[in-house]
């Protein structure tokens, strides 16, 4: 099959002619249809992701349809169109069985701990409890992009963040997660504020919920602009970009037993960054992570979007073809663009 390698990291990746991945006895082979260009992808590249054993094929918010299945497999056949969540749970470790797969202990991330969907064919193991079934008249593309940054948001907002309507959320970044994040807690009934630094991406998160906007680079004081327009800070906040400014400001500008989710990643440099602690102590703030969704929360998202509350297909962005994407990953360090680029050529 053809796929996107690279041999060394922060060395550009080529097409190469690889060998076709086959089914684990409990997973399956899917014939990839579209898949999401990340951030994180772009960190695997770069070498911040020590899970990741070269040479590497990158790519993990797929869809397409199952070609193979292993013979433990009984809820999935040939034909099947699917998606999967980033993170892979085993279903069986303490983690799995207390329902909480998006941080399983034995988790396996494609395009991570194994190749991923960068590539005609991507192996998913474990199927029978991480494979989602495509609503019909889902776009492959729309699906690839609920993979990672899509149902990230979902989780954070509807189950870390816990937004309740009427409530005040801030959300920094607008990149693909950021954008994500405001759709659905404004489907969530928030009044949401998008902070970023170009008006471009401003507008845009206007478009799809936002009742005001931040542009920081023209806003000297991030945190007193949100609590000003909050009247007091926001109950709910969002990091969703990844940096020590975004984070500091996603925690110091909640109110009171306000709720910080942490999406974007912090890794290298940033992986320590300084936390007002003094203001989590005395306003009794939580800090609280969000790291994919499991496969049996997708029913709710899918409700959302069939009753059109929610609608993910209009963030995908630009679509390009396998050859293009080894330019396009490099990119991923800029911030260039509305919405998620999907490769959709292969
Ligand atoms: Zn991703
Ligand atoms: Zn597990």
């Amino acid at each position: 099959m053809k796929a996107v390698v690279f041999e060394k990291f922060g060395e550009a990746p080529t097409i190469q002619t690889v060998p076709d991945p086959k089914p684990a006895a409990d997973g399956v082979v899917i014939k990839v249809e579209a898949t999401g260009l990340c951030r994180s992808d772009w960190h695997g590249w770069m070498g911040h992701d020590d899970g990741i054993t070269l040479p590497h094929v990158p790519g993990h918010e797929l869809a397409g349809v199952v070609v193979a299945a292993g013979k433990q497999v009984s809820r999935w056949k040939a034909g099947d169109r699917v998606t999967v969540p980033f993170a892979v749970g085993c279903g069986r470790c303490f983690e799995c069985n207390s329902g909480n797969h998006q941080v399983c202990e034995h988790q396996t991330q494609p395009g991570f701990t194994g190749w991923g969907s960068f590539a005609e064919y991507v192996g998913i193991e474990h199927a029978d409890t991480n494979l989602v079934r495509l609503p019909d008249g889902m776009e492959f593309a729309t699906a690839a992009s609920l993979g990672c940054r899509f149902v990230t948001s979902f989780r954070a907002i509807v189950d870390q963040g816990r937004v309740t309507p009427g409530e005040w959320v801030a959300v920094h970044g607008c990149g693909g997660v950021g954008l994500s994040a405001i759709m659905i807690a404004s489907a969530m009934g928030a009044n949401v504020i998008a902070v970023d630094l170009t008006d471009e991406k401003l507008e845009f998160a206007k478009k799809i919920g936002a009742v005001a906007t931040i542009n920081a680079s023209t806003t000297p004081n991030v945190v007193k602009a949100v609590k000003q327009i909050t009247n007091g800070g926001a109950h709910m906040s969002m990091d969703a970009l990844g940096h020590p400014t975004t984070c500091f400001n996603s925690i110091a500008n909640l109110r009171r037993r306000g709720r910080h989710v942490q999406v974007g990643l912090m890794l290298g440099e940033h992986a320590r960054p300084q936390l007002p602690m003094d203001k989590v102590i005395a306003f009794e703030l939580e800090i609280l992570g969000s790291h994919g969704m499991q496969a049996y929360r997708y029913s709710a998202m899918m409700e959302m979007i069939r009753t059109g509350k929610l609608k993910p297909e209009l963030l995908v962005g630009k679509r390009i073809s396998l050859e293009e994407a080894p330019v396009a990953l490099m990119a991923m360090g800029g911030f260039e663009g509305v919405g998620i680029g999907v490769v959709t050529k292969f």
